[in-house]
């Protein structure tokens, strides 16, 4: 048993505050919230006269689980900064085979693993419309949660769409080049990531839009007709080397329909879109900090970030190689990149003034200067800076995660039956978004990590990747 003593309990639907609560957690639920009660003979007390208690945060568009990579450092590094869930936006059969046989381990520090899909579905196994249904089936059975789109052509995207929709299984991820993004959401996109990305939401926010459609480029792989040894490897090599920053690599025609779309952009289309995206229940996981990070990857900032501390040198080096890819982009592109990410904060504002949901997700683990676990907290900046409240932020992270997930029994809120996962701050998150950050304390499946144990994780991950 834990107790949470003299807490001021944070209600993440209506913002209210209930302060002098005890909060208390058996084994890894929390069993009652209530006015401070007497000493409970072997129960670990915390005492936190006056500390705000939320949900633990969740990063709704992670990465940590990259086959080949160990997820320890990354996850306790989320788990650092308030993260207890996350969203893994790539799976493999791996993962869901480990998954269904229980022997999934994931270290006890760091966060839950919420839901996963399996491989993306990219030209190697959605190729055509009928590879693209069968991979839907073949996962489908493996028992992944969801099925995420990554690049395909629009005939082997709407037929994924449709097979998913048979097997009543939910379908998220991005919009390729081409595609008629209300044809999407009205075909049951659940949630779409990275506010598109590059043209795909902002060619339906502009009058010219069948054009910059035509101008997008499209899936950009094309697979030789005959047979290639490790081809999969070949190509998840070229995708992870695109991924980092697909900015660096933009070509003329894809910056073009960009700045089309820039110059073009028309509010009134754009919450005429968000009605449609309210109205059919399509999410939108916009990961602002992945958006800017790539339209602004050479901001110092991100180059001189102090989290980069907590990163292998060789992956910091493999972010500055991509911007030196990026550096030898048209100063016009970068230009046009500047003007698209204000413009995208500007949607963003739309969506949440017409009642859009809306996730909070980084793409950490795939993504450039995106740190895991700081990169969250820059998150709520951006969806503050697009118009969010403070609440609206929290609640990005938490119970609206839960909605999505369909978890509200378990998690999302502090309250009795929902797992044990919290975060104590030491200052009211209802008052700034920047009090998310304001961590003294997480609770992670009933167990209580305080400030000075966070801290000692950070410099644990710090001391290793320099080798120290
Ligand atoms: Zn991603």
């Amino acid at each position: 048993v834990l107790i949470l003593r003299q807490v001021t309990v944070v209600d993440t639907r209506d913002g209210s505050l209930s302060a002098g609560q005890d909060v208390r957690v058996e084994g890894t639920t929390i069993t009652g919230i209530g006015a401070a009660g007497p000493d409970d003979a072997g129960a670990t007390v915390i005492d936190a006269p006056g500390r705000f208690v939320v949900p633990g945060y969740n990063d709704m568009h992670a990465h940590p689980l990259t086959p080949g990579t160990d997820p320890a450092g990354p996850l306790a590094l989320m788990l650092a900064h308030g993260i207890t869930g996350f969203r893994q936006m790539g799976g493999t059969a791996q993962l869901l085979g480990e998954r269904r046989a229980g022997t999934l381990r994931l270290p006890e520090r760091g966060p839950a693993l919420l839901a996963t899909p399996g491989d993306l579905l990219t030209p190697l196994n959605a190729g055509s419309p009928e590879a693209a249904a069968a991979t839907v089936r073949e996962q489908h059975a493996q028992g992944a949660d969801f099925i995420k789109v990554g690049l395909t052509r629009p005939d082997a995207f709407f037929a994924a769409q449709a097979e998913a929709a048979r097997l009543g299984m939910p379908i998220v991820g991005h919009l390729p080049g081409g595609i008629d993004v209300r044809a999407a959401s009205r075909g049951g996109m659940k949630s779409i990531e990275h506010l598109g990305p590059g043209t795909g939401i902002l060619a339906a926010c502009s009058p010219a839009e069948d054009a910059i459609r035509r101008e997008s480029a499209g899936p950009q792989i094309r697979l030789p007709p005959f047979p290639v040894p490790f081809l999969d490897r070949i190509l998840a090599a070229v995708l992870r080397g695109i991924v980092v920053n697909p900015m660096a690599r933009a070509r003329t025609g894809d910056v073009a329909a960009l700045t089309h779309a820039g110059d073009t952009f028309d509010e009134d289309r754009a919450r005429e879109l968000a009605k449609v995206f309210a109205a059919d229940g399509t999410w939108q996981c916009p990961t602002l900090i992945r958006v800017r990070t790539q339209q602004r990857a050479d901001a110092p900032e991100y180059t001189s970030d102090p989290n980069l501390r907590y990163l292998s040198a060789h992956t910091v080096e493999q972010w500055r190689r991509s911007n030196r890819t990026f550096a030898r982009q048209p100063a016009a592109a970068r230009e046009t990149f500047r003007r698209n990410y204000a413009i995208q904060l500007r949607l963003l504002r739309i969506f949440e003034a017409e009642g859009v949901r809306i996730l909070a997700g980084t793409d950490a683990c795939g993504a450039a200067w995106v740190v895991p676990g700081a990169s969250l907290h820059q998150e709520f900046a951006e969806l503050a800076a697009a118009g969010l409240s403070a609440l609206r932020v929290l609640q990005a992270a938490t119970a609206d995660a839960a909605e999505f997930l369909g978890t509200t029994a378990t998690m999302g809120a502090v309250a009795p039956g929902r797992a044990a996962d919290l975060v104590l701050l030491s200052a009211n998150p209802l008052e700034h978004h920047r009090n998310l950050g304001a961590i003294d304390g997480v609770v992670r499946a009933g167990r209580h990590y305080p400030a000075a144990a966070l801290q000692s994780i950070k410099d644990e991950i710090a001391a290793a990747r320099s080798g120290g």
